[in-house]
């Protein structure tokens, strides 16, 4: 059986042709798919009866293991996926006012080690597959459907480093882009990395621009290295250099996510750093409450603390914007993401 998830548009039309049917065929299968959420040949009814034999006898379309899902009372909703190996990861959807953001895992745990997370605290098991990333927008898609609703908006904030996954990750996106499927344009789209310079330029340019978020949550190197060890080898001023260069869409401004955690980054001069980095890269800041899990050694801000440390920024015209957290009762807020098997919450 050849298992049709996992192949890009391209290789999909070529495998199906390469088994004696018409190319149209590969591409009203790969319509079935990922615009209609449809897997069972069967029920794919524009392609003759005689067809849709043969081609279950070749092909497999094998989605993941139904997911546990989770909903928190703010109604934001985690979906759990156990994988073929056993292994865990979580996607998380977002309700707001009139748009759904889905934010999806590429990695199964992480390696980069950020110590406020929790992902990586676990460590890291393994790179998702292309389909095992794509899945968790087409499972969320089916199940929206359900209720007449959809998602609006992909972020890459889930468990894992997009850019340490890479490959998979633009041929992901290159699914997810694709207007005969998915067909989330680039302004839907945002992925957001810890900061692996080498792999920020090649996502823009493979991807033609996507949204891109930074995980900086420090305003130098001292401060970020204590907290991000991903910053010793990828330090603020390569950093910077490189965002400075990303080929973004034209209206759209590079997000610079800041975590918000006591006596660690929110001191006057972090403002200050903070604000003279977002202006120099034009881009906009987004304030994130900490999100506390058992045996973290941070403490959140009190809410008193937060609204200083963003009215520090706005004073000095810096666009500053602080995330609301939600989904915290049911760990599926932001660094909450994460169990590598195992079943408890
Ligand atoms: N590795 C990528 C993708 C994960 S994004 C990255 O670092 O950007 C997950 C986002 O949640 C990041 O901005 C991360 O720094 C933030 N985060 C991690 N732990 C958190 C916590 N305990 N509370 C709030 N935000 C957290």
């Amino acid at each position: 059986m050849i298992e049709l998830f996992n192949l890009t548009h391209k290789q999909l039309i070529e495998v199906v042709e390469q088994n004696g049917f018409k190319k149209f065929r590969g591409n009203q299968i790969f319509e079935w798919i990922y615009a209609k959420t449809e897997f069972d040949f069967e029920k794919m009814t524009n392609i003759s009866k005689q067809n849709r034999k043969e081609m279950a006898k070749i092909f497999s379309i094998t989605p993941l293991k139904t997911p546990q899902i989770f909903i928190a009372p703010d109604k934001t909703e985690k979906y759990r996926f156990e994988l073929d190996d056993g292994n865990i990861i979580e996607t998380v959807l977002i309700p707001e006012k009139k748009r759904n953001t889905l934010c999806i895992s590429t990695q199964a745990g992480c390696a980069l080690k950020c110590s406020f997370c929790r992902t990586g605290s676990l460590g890291f098991a393994r790179n998702l597959t292309v389909k095992e990333i794509v899945y968790q927008v087409i499972f969320a898609q089916k199940h929206l459907k359900k209720r007449n609703e959809k998602v609006n908006n992909i972020v890459f904030m889930g468990m894992g480093e997009p850019l340490l996954n890479f490959e998979n990750t633009i041929d992901a996106i290159s699914l997810i882009h694709d207007t005969q499927g998915l067909d989330f344009s680039n302004r839907r789209i945002t992925v957001s990395t810890a900061g692996i310079i080498d792999k920020i330029i090649p996502l823009g340019e493979k991807t033609d621009g996507v949204n891109l978020a930074v995980s900086l949550h420090a305003a130098d190197d001292e401060t970020r290295s204590k907290i991000m060890p991903v910053n010793k080898t990828n330090p603020l001023k390569n950093l910077l250099n490189v965002l400075a260069k990303y080929p973004a869409h034209k209206r759209k401004r590079i997000v610079l996510e800041y975590i918000l955690l006591k006596d660690i980054n929110m001191r006057e001069k972090d403002a200050k750093n903070l604000v003279k980095i977002a202006k120099k890269l034009n881009a906009k800041i987004n304030l994130i409450p900490f999100n506390p899990f058992p045996g973290t050694i941070f403490e959140p801000a009190s809410q008193e603390e937060m609204l200083a440390f963003q009215k520090l920024l706005i004073d000095r015209h810096a666009t500053a914007l602080m995330r609301k957290s939600r989904g915290g009762e049911k760990l599926a807020a932001c660094g909450q993401l994460g169990l590598i098997k195992s079943n408890k919450i």
